[in-house]
């Protein structure tokens, strides 16, 4: 039987750069003492509160059909909190709960992009974008962000690209490259929007990640709140991965086509998911930097690491749970040095070019094991970088 065009292309057959991070997970299933510094997933687990506050909901039996939209008070607590923090208006009728923000960002594609629409996004990118834009049938075209640059897209590169694009997708703090974008950067990308009627899809479920700079939500530039569909997400900021809870922010307009999209795929969130996000929102920031904390002291490891040698830079962990080291200095790809890394010292890391072209030559380290065992992999990964290079 013949399947969709859409589904059997959604990811390029063949290569997908993610071979290190497969032949990662083959050596721990049989047994082999990797030290995975691969995906964004804590080392620490959900809290206990938060867990509590889940089970209490569940037993008093919030386990039916949930609101399709949001609980009210959850669409609340997320609308207030982005208030809070953007100095935006923003209510409940701006909020759509979602289950996580990977289907915040399948939404928010499906809700500006007809079929065969360019859909615009930056590289270096977290992996499933283009398989993202794909899955709505639009077409996925990148921008360049340089690692001269500091992983910034420049005003030069979003201007050559954007004419006859549908949207642009941006992230902030960035992974996999660890940049926070700047107010420069910010405002390029929407005079980019506004002067090419672009919709603005803006990650942000790293925006409690930051270790140098500011976050800015672009939603909160003139203009732009229009014409932004922001991204959220419990998962990093909460240690939520597995409880699939995240928003998207919009106008209500938007937002009201999104529900209907919701009731036909989603059909929500789990009514216990969302209480125990909400009792997770009301504990404000002291949770939030208590989950955050580790990835602080480790970012401030790999900084005083790296400037005891000069063959390996780091560019530029400003904020999110990642470094993209870059190893050109040693002549090797991303991929070689990678692979290479992972048969010698069973340190597995991800080749820069998983992530796009932008980050050839570079590989991103994920800052998710304990502080001793993170300092002593990077210390050897160093070592052998030098080996390397000489
Ligand atoms: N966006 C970025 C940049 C990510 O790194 C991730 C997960 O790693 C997601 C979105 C999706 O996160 P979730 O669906 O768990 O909220």
């Amino acid at each position: 039987m013949k399947l969709s065009h859409r589904i059997t292309h959604l990811t390029p057959s063949g290569s997908d750069g993610w071979e290190v991070f497969y032949k990662a997970r083959g050596l721990v299933a049989q047994g082999e003492p990797i030290i995975e510094l691969t995906i964004g997933e804590h080392d620490i687990r959900t809290h206990v509160d938060i867990l509590n506050a889940m089970n209490k909901s569940a037993k008093g039996g919030h386990t039916g059909y949930a609101s399709v939209p949001g609980t009210p008070e959850l669409r609340r607590a997320v609308a207030e909190r982005i208030q809070e923090r953007t100095g935006v208006r923003t209510t409940a009728e701006n909020i759509l709960i979602t289950p996580g923000g990977q289907a915040a960002l399948f939404a928010t594609h499906n809700a500006v992009c007809d079929e065969g629409d360019t859909a615009l996004f930056i590289d270096p990118y977290y992996a499933t974008y283009p398989g993202t834009i794909r899955g709505v049938g639009a077409i996925p075209k990148s921008i360049p962000a340089r690692p001269e640059n500091g992983f910034q897209p420049s005003a030069a590169d979003l201007n050559a690209n954007a004419a006859g694009a549908t949207s642009l997708l941006v992230n902030t703090p960035n992974n996999p490259t660890g940049a926070v974008y700047s107010l420069e950067t910010l405002a390029a990308i929407g005079d980019t929007c506004i002067a090419n009627d672009l919709w603005l899809i803006s990650d942000e479920v790293y925006d409690t990640q930051i270790w140098d700079g500011t976050h800015i939500s672009p939603r909160a530039l003139p203009d732009m709140a229009e014409r932004t569909l922001v991204v959220g997400s419990m998962s990093k900021s909460h240690a939520m991965t597995g409880s699939r809870v995240g928003w998207v922010c919009g106008p209500k307009e938007v937002i009201e086509h999104m529900i209907n999209l919701a009731t036909h795929t989603t059909y929500g969130v789990p009514g216990y998911i969302q209480d125990a996000a909400h009792f997770a929102l009301g504990q404000g920031t002291p949770l939030e930097d208590e989950v955050s904390a580790p990835f602080a002291r480790r970012r401030e490891i790999t900084e005083r690491l790296i400037a005891t040698q000069n063959v390996v830079k780091a560019s530029p962990t400003q904020g999110a749970m990642y470094a993209m080291l870059d190893i050109r200095a040693t002549g090797m790809s991303g991929f070689d040095f990678a692979n290479d890394l992972l048969d010698t010292h069973q340190i597995a890391t991800m080749p820069g070019e998983s992530f796009g072209t932008s980050a050839a030559g570079h590989v991103r380290v994920a800052m998710t094991v304990d502080d001793d065992r993170y300092d002593i992999a990077l210390h050897t990964l160093l070592d052998f970088a030098a080996t390397k290079a000489n």
